[in-house]
């Protein structure tokens, strides 16, 4: 389902007025074949359309190369990097060239071998004679080969459902490619599935499924095969164009293929050119901030679709920003709340709650640690165990190396996979603390949706503990030299240095594990649990 015959659309990015000649001449040329040409001045017009294939960075005589460090991020963002080609002027001598092929490579993400280009011109279109790599028009044509232009795959934007048993058909705008009469579709959030059995295009597409589905406007049907992520966290990379400036913890509104979501900036992750602690984005500043949205959203992440995954950002009704979907560091959540067996009904029990917390002489519980990596969840969950077990409570510590080990022995570390390992964990937590059970958790646990389903299948038994320890400390502890090798480069996806950790907005208990001992941090748990699982506080407590 390629669409070769489209022609690639190349970005001519640089200092407005150069890169605009450059668009004109190389169109007007219209020497390479497959290839169209439009500038894109400092970059931040392809946040707000989107619609370039790839890039060509121009840097005529006068300008300063520091500009292709600026502009390497954002092309990265946009997923141009491996498509690029560099023009220099050629009054500019090699050196010039070297140092800002240099700078482009040291400002490339790490492993990314782009396919680039560095080819000096003049105004006549003349190669210098100390270069010896290919022409300006051999190097574009090059690129049109390498890079494709990618057709979107399909998404339909639901504007209107009739549903009649047995059927249902489905009316809405179309983004990317048509699907065809037998494909099986998904729509999303809610994840209800059918098949198309006609459709008719006309100004807006209409499907009709082979079953009834309850859609809300606003949903988006799409591909099985072929499914936006559903996720209520994501990178969000924009131009802010507001006067008054943006910070963590703002509540905003997110404009995604016409649907509108209040979000709420979790951080600020990212400024293009300045360094941290990032309080704001100032109007005109190019960010990367996390975002969240009460429930799951439908979208996909701009590398994948550019044409659905670019959004627009609004405040009391005003446009102020536009930008792409970024899904680096997060996991796709649709597995984790698809269930697909339906003919499943729980055991009854004959032995009650009640009776095993008599039993046991206390309440069963989920006690989940989260905490980054060397906080002290380990430390602490050991202690603890040791402690309440000489205290006569049922208590078992699941930690990440022995459920690694078994269970969850075929999952990595990407952000679904990790996803996957706490859902099993957090239900395997709730059968400990069905079967009353104190079970201690210790798994750093970075994503707040994944604590929030733990917490879920608990229902009602869960106890989210904070073992707090900022990076700085941790990294000073760093007791398997785990962060060292982080940040040599050795571990991918290292919480906290190469992938987010989302700390407890509202945790049932904190505990400072940089101000306050072992001892200290074990009796405080040891006491809220003497407090809230025991069967009979006060004798307990007087006991203990
Ligand atoms: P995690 O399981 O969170 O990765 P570990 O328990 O393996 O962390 O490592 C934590 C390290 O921090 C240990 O070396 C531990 O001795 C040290 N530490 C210092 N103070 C504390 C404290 N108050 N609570 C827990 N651990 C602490």
């Amino acid at each position: 389902m390629t669409a070769q015959d489209e022609p690639l659309r190349i970005a001519v990015v640089g200092p407005a007025t150069g890169s605009q000649g450059l668009a004109e001449r190389l169109e007007a040329a219209g020497k390479i074949t497959g290839a169209n040409f439009f500038a894109a001045d400092n970059g931040t017009a392809l946040l707000a359309e989107g619609v370039a294939d790839a890039a060509l960075l121009w840097l005529p005589a006068a300008t300063d190369v520091a500009i292709v460090a600026t502009l390497v991020p954002l092309l990265d963002w946009l997923g141009l990097i491996g498509a690029a080609v560099i023009a220099v002027e050629v009054d500019v001598d090699a050196e010039r060239l070297a140092t800002a092929l240099k700078t482009w490579r040291q400002s490339a993400p790490a492993g990314n071998e782009a396919p680039l280009a560095a080819v000096p011109v003049n105004s006549a279109g003349d190669l210098p004679t100390w270069y010896e790599g290919p022409g300006l028009g051999e190097a574009l044509e090059r690129l049109v080969a390498m890079t494709g232009r990618r057709t979107p795959p399909f998404r339909l934007l639901v504007e209107a459902v009739e549903s009649a048993q047995p059927s249902s058909s489905v009316a809405g705008r179309l983004f990317g490619a048509q699907p065809v009469v037998g494909d099986e579709i998904v729509l999303s959030p809610s994840n209800q599935v059918a098949r198309i059995s006609a459709l008719e295009s006309a100004e807006h597409l209409v499907l009709q499924l082979d079953r009834a589905v309850t859609a809300e406007s606003g949903e988006m049907v799409s591909l099985t095969s072929d499914a936006p992520v559903e996720t209520d966290v994501f990178r969000a990379r924009f131009q802010w164009r507001d006067r008054a400036a943006l910070a963590a913890g703002d509540n905003i509104e997110l404009e995604l293929c016409g649907r509108r979501t209040p979000v709420q900036v979790q951080s600020l992750e990212a400024v293009i050119g300045r360094q941290p602690p990032l309080a704001e984005v100032a109007e005109g500043e190019l960010a990367e901030a996390i975002l969240r949205s009460k429930t799951l959203l439908a979208l996909d992440a701009f590398d994948k679709n550019p044409q659905s995954g670019r959004f627009t950002l609004l405040r009391q009704e005003r446009v102020v920003g536009h930008g792409v979907v970024s899904m680096f560091g997060y996991a796709d959540q649709r597995d984790l709340v698809t269930v697909r067996a339906t003919n499943v009904t729980r055991v009854p029990h004959t032995v009650t709650t009640e009776a095993r917390t008599q039993h046991n002489g206390h309440r069963g519980g989920v006690l989940w640690l989260t905490g980054l990596s060397a906080s002290g969840k380990s430390t602490l969950a050991v202690e603890l165990e040791r402690q309440l077990f000489a205290r006569d409570y049922q208590v078992y510590v699941l930690d990440g190396d022995n459920i690694r080990h078994g269970l969850n022995a075929n999952l990595g570390f990407s952000p679904e996979d990790r996803s996957e390992n706490i859902r099993r964990v957090g239900e395997v937590a709730a059968l400990f603390a069905r079967a009353g059970f104190i079970a201690l958790t210790a798994f750093i646990s970075p994503y707040r949706s994944d604590r929030q389903r733990a917490r879920e299948a608990a229902e009602g038994d869960f106890h989210e503990i904070f073992v707090d320890a900022d990076l700085a400390a941790c990294e000073e502890r760093d007791p398997k030299g785990l962060y060292k090798r982080a940040r040599d480069g050795e571990i991918p996806d290292f919480t906290g240095i190469s992938a987010p950790y989302e700390a407890p907005e509202d945790p049932e208990l904190a505990v400072d594990t940089v101000n306050q001992d072992v001892a200290t941090c074990v009796a405080r748990i040891v006491d809220y649990i003497e407090t809230v699982l025991s069967a009979n506080p006060p004798a307990r407590r007087s006991a203990g």
